[in-house]
């Protein structure tokens, strides 16, 4: 009896998921993961250095090729630049007054999911310059 944990495991190796909707193996490491966490990966820059790793591995007979890695992480929605445009030259730069305008926008724009890991970011921030970085992490200043 193999241990492969592609036929045993109960949940997604990557979020804790279900796995009723089904289940594949990640192309970047030996996880077994749901097809939402599958959906993520294939919208990674790197999903095609990770197939291509893949299928040179197989040619070359590695039956158990871990994968290239995560790079940056798990996986972390490290996609947080959400490429809206915000005009804060000129603005009141009270940091309260910024969050203010960029949650607006991020509204606006259809970005609310944005929102909560914004106010989180900068408000955890140690200096107003931190902040401001954090900001821009989110939006593009104009
Ligand atoms: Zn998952």
């Amino acid at each position: 009896m193999s241990h492969d944990p592609f036929f045993t495991a109960r949940r997604c190796q990557r979020c804790g998921g279900s796995l009723d909707g089904g289940r594949t193996m990640s192309m970047f490491n030996s996880h077994v993961i749901c097809m939402a966490c599958k959906e993520k990966e294939r919208q990674r820059p790197d999903y095609r250095d990770a197939v291509e790793a893949e299928m040179k591995a197989v040619r070359n007979g590695d039956r158990n090729f871990k994968g290239i890695g995560l790079k940056g992480g798990e996986m972390s929605e490290k996609k947080t630049q959400s490429g809206i445009h915000v005009k804060l030259i000129g603005q009141d730069g009270n940091i309260f007054n910024l969050i203010g305008i960029v949650l607006r926008a991020l509204r606006r724009n259809g970005r609310s999911d944005l929102c909560e890991p914004f106010k989180q970011a900068v408000t955890s921030s140690h200096s107003y310059q931190e902040a401001l970085a954090k900001i821009m992490e989110f939006i593009i200043v104009e």
